[in-house]
């Protein structure tokens, strides 16, 4: 089943010519309602885009970072007037100042219907009852599926996060046949619902869309043994709109890119140039018909390849893979974005402390990420005041909550004995992948 299939299965001729004329709309669009890209367009003397002939030509336009993001926050990449503004969402936030997206009427219908081809590639259909365990607010996954689903006809139950009891009673009483949610906490669920004391049978549970965070074959499949059903996966991120940049179809080989509004590219990213077809490198993406905020050559730090060759479900859009990591040390924990940086900037600013620690990140049987920090002490005498100890601690998982959304356990070491580094620092342990 496709939603659009029209433009599902175009030729890949017909892709890249429409891409090539939206690529060159939206560059002149960009030079004409944002100063900086103007700015950068000029300077790059790619001007408002009429010089641009093929789709190679793309290699002139400058990138666009997520620091141009917070640079301009809130609103200083809005190409729209703000009276055309029908929405604002914005991401986690953590680092300081969050991703702000703003959306138009337009932009609005287009999302749903990107959604809505990512659901049901992912086995959505008018008769499914989905329940959404995103949390709802500014964070685009919840109103993104929301709004894509009821685009299908699906029935919506905007569960929200949190209250897993409560979850999993509407599941068996609403008779909910879909789950929306990150992989961690679908499985968190899966395995709640086993131990509920409930039988299996009581849930009519058959498909799980699932994204927001990097979802692993293995992790998929646990979350599928457990409940019983399918899952897929999907790819977006507030910079670009939200979810339904990209998703599984039945043949989960590749994340299927809504080619006709998404245009990517896979960079070097230490050269910036690209990369033979088939490489893995940065994705970097061109949104081709938002109007609200336009993106031109997106570097999305996030590491993928792209296939361009045919995919047995018919579509003719190109796939990612699944991320293999990112170029920057970004962090999800429990679908949280967390930067070292940030955790540096809260050690250097603390007494009695030195910006020397380790980050220890696990996850527990019941599938949940727990984030520990050791954190080195200046001076060894506070190691025999209890209460100057407790004190410390307790201060430093306040502020680390307050900044990073996110509780973290504090663990205070010796001097001298977190491990020190010649080159570059390897502070993280990241011990999820070891379920
Ligand atoms: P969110 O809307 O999930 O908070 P953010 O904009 O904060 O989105 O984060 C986007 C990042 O989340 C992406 O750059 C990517 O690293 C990660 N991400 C989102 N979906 C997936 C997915 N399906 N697989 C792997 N990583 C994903
Ligand atoms: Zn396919």
């Amino acid at each position: 089943m496709m939603f659009q299939k029209d433009i599902e299965t175009m030729p890949r001729e017909q892709i890249n010519a429409l891409q090539l004329e939206r690529l060159k709309q939206t560059v002149k669009y960009c030079y004409d309602h944002v100063p900086l890209y103007h700015k950068r367009l000029d300077e790059a003397g790619v001007g408002d885009g009429s010089k641009i002939k093929t789709l190679s030509d793309i290699e002139y336009i400058p990138f666009t970072t997520k620091d141009d993001f917070r640079d301009n926050y809130p609103f200083g990449l809005t190409a729209a007037p703000m009276k055309d503004i029908v929405r604002i969402h914005a991401s986690s936030g953590t680092t300081g100042k969050p991703t702000v997206g703003v959306y138009t009427k337009e932009d609005l219908k287009i999302w749903a219907d990107c959604v809505a081809r990512v659901a049901v590639a992912g086995g959505v259909t008018a008769d499914d009852v989905i329940q959404i365990s995103f949390g709802y607010g500014l964070f685009t996954g919840a109103l993104g599926l929301h709004y894509g689903l009821e685009n299908i006809g699906a029935t919506v139950i905007p569960a929200s996060s949190g209250n897993t009891e409560k979850q999993l009673m509407m599941m068996r009483d609403y008779g909910v046949t879909g789950l929306v949610a990150t992989p961690s906490y679908a499985l968190y669920l899966s395995e709640c619902a086993k131990k509920s004391g409930y039988p299996m049978s009581d849930y009519k549970l058959k498909l799980g869309i699932l994204g927001s965070e990097p979802c692993t074959v293995a992790m998929r499949t646990k979350i599928e043994e457990n409940f019983g059903i399918r899952v897929s996966d999907n790819y977006g991120m507030t910079e670009l709109g939200g979810p339904g940049v990209s998703g599984d179809c039945e043949a989960r080989d590749g994340m299927h890119f809504a080619e006709d509004h998404f245009l990517p590219e896979i960079i070097d990213p230490e050269t910036g140039k690209h990369v033979a077809e088939g490489e893995y490198g940065e994705l970097v993406i061109t949104t081709l018909t938002r109007k609200g905020m336009p993106v031109l050559r997106y570097k999305t730090r996030d590491i993928t390849k792209i296939d361009y060759t045919p995919c047995s479900c018919g579509r003719t859009h190109a796939r990612m893979a699944k991320t293999r990591g990112r170029t920057d040390d970004m962090l999800i924990i429990k679908g949280v974005n967390v930067f070292p940086t940030q955790i540096e900037n809260i050690l250097i600013e603390t007494e009695n402390v030195a910006p020397h620690y380790k980050l220890i990140i696990t996850r527990d049987a019941a599938f949940r990420d727990h984030l520990e920090i050791q954190v080195e002490l200046i001076n060894a005498n506070i190691l025999d005041n209890f209460q100057a100890l407790t004190e410390l601690q307790r201060a430093i998982e306040a502020k680390m909550q307050s900044i990073l959304g996110l509780r973290a356990k504090v663990t205070l070491v010796p001097p001298n004995t977190v491990e020190r580094f010649q080159g570059k620092a390897k502070r993280i342990d990241d011990r999820r992948n070891q379920i």
